[in-house]
């Protein structure tokens, strides 16, 4: 497959403007090296990761790869110093931050030579990114998986806006996980696409095989936006899910819903399988997912697909 020249692939050094996105519990050393050894960006998900396991992974990425990989950090972690500290000694090159203000850490990374991309889920945040310094954004739309934007815009409306909003390049994310989805948003003005639930569905993964069943095996209308009160959350809609219903439709309170939520809910679901009580984040495309694949042969297919769309856009019936 002949490499692409773009904004994006300059910006990382990759062949192909396919990212895969930084999950919790999904996204380790195995599947970052696995996508970036296929001409992708790889990125390892910090969020679930203690200080000490990060530096295991950001080191065993190292050593199965020596194409660029990134990190994902967001932003609510609560060693976040630490994160930065690990990632600044490791000569890690690529952060892509998600989840707060993109102006606390993106100066003090970009002082180490640091390339910064932030996450965002409307044109607002895009603008303060920039401003920031960011070097790009993900714009990502409702369509997501796990923590997404209060306003639910999706990723249709998003990506235009967004593209008009910055200069920097705009990597398209939310409810993508096919080459022709990916030439869509690329005819949007996206520069690159960032996947996250397609990922989770590949043999590399780190989240539990319960989990990837229950994402291949989805149908559309299986997940929804909720926990709106607290930090909003797509998710599947497991025995948990209903329960947040129900304390919802009650009247529940913020802190009935913490109490409700508890502690290490995601962790449960994703990384130990308990498929009734754990919290199942993954995005409305799990829809259109129905194998488990390599990590290489995701990347190969998207875009192969993507490519065989660009020749030959409009389907004729
Ligand atoms: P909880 O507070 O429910 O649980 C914390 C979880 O994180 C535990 O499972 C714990 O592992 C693990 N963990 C890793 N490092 C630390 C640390 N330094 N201190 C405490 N716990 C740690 O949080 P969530 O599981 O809902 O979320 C965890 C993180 O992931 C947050 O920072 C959150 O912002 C981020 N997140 C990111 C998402 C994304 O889309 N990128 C989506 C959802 C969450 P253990 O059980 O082994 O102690």
């Amino acid at each position: 497959m002949t490499p692409f020249s773009n904004r994006i692939t300059k910006l990382f050094n990759i062949d192909y403007p396919i990212i895969q996105a930084g999950m919790i519990w999904a996204s380790g050393w195995r599947l970052a090296s696995a996508v970036s050894n296929a001409g992708g960006l790889g990125i390892i998900g910090s969020g679930s990761m203690y200080p000490d396991v990060l530096r295991e992974h950001i080191r065993k990425c190292k050593a199965a790869t020596n194409r660029p990989f990134g990190i994902n950090v967001p932003l609510l972690y609560p060693d976040i110093d630490k994160h930065i500290e690990i990632i600044i000694e490791e000569g890690v090159q690529l952060v892509f931050t998600s989840a707060g203000n993109p102006k606390t850490w993106t100066n003090i990374l970009k002082e180490k030579g640091i390339t910064v991309v932030h996450v965002v889920s409307s044109s607002k945040f895009a603008r303060k990114s920039e401003e920031a310094g960011c070097d790009a954004v993900v714009a990502e739309g409702f369509e997501a998986g796990g923590h997404n934007g209060r306003e639910e815009t999706t990723t249709l409306v998003l990506i235009p806006s967004v593209v008009d909003a910055v200069k920097v390049p705009v990597i398209a994310a939310g409810g993508i996980a096919t080459g022709r989805q990916m030439l869509a948003a690329m005819v949007l003005g996206a520069e690159g696409v960032q996947m996250g639930s397609r990922f989770v569905a590949s043999e590399e993964a780190s989240s539990h095989i319960n989990f990837k069943n229950v994402v291949v095996n989805s149908r559309e209308g299986d997940t929804q936006l909720t926990l709106k009160q607290l930090t909003p959350v797509r998710l599947m809609k497991n025995e948990f899910f209903k329960q947040v219903q129900e304390a919802e439709q009650k009247g529940a309170t913020v802190e009935e819903l913490n109490a409700l939520l508890g502690r290490a809910r995601a962790k449960k679901g994703m990384f130990e399988g308990d498929l009734a009580e754990g919290e199942l984040e993954i995005g409305q495309v799990s829809a259109l997912l129905d194998s488990i694949l390599p990590a290489g042969d995701i990347v190969k297919n998207v875009w192969k697909e993507f490519t065989d769309g660009l020749a030959n856009p409009v389907k004729k019936f």
